[in-house]
């Protein structure tokens, strides 16, 4: 069974974060800004987050989010998203390059000759 149902609810239940990006999947424990076994983080977005199981606080970490433009989940790999008021995945900042300040534009640019 490979039916996303998961992705279709666009994961506001508790399920399997998975980066449409570079593929990667792993479970997550929250969806949101203000997990409630954190009291101390804030989030900038709604964000997949997971408590980290190899810390003795578990911490939690970010997983991942949505991209603000195309709704891609993406996770927080710098090839695959990009953080500049909001979320972006790097395809939606590649096609609306011109949109982002000089320093995005170069970053990238150094991204994609890699
Ligand atoms: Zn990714
Ligand atoms: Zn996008």
């Amino acid at each position: 069974m490979v039916t996303p149902a998961v992705i279709e609810q666009k994961h506001r239940k508790i399920g399997t974060f998975i980066c449409e990006q570079c593929g990667l999947s792993t479970s997550y424990d929250y969806y949101g800004k203000a997990p409630p076994f954190s009291k101390s983080i804030v989030i900038m977005e709604d964000a997949f987050v997971v408590r980290d199981p190899f810390t003795s606080d578990r911490k939690p970490l970010i997983l991942g989010s949505h991209c603000s433009l195309c709704n891609k989940v993406i996770c927080m790999a710098v090839n695959c998203s990009l953080f500049y008021t909001k979320r972006f995945c790097l395809s939606c900042v590649q096609e609306n390059i011109e949109e982002f300040p000089m320093e995005i534009q170069q970053e990238l640019a150094k991204k994609i000759k890699r």
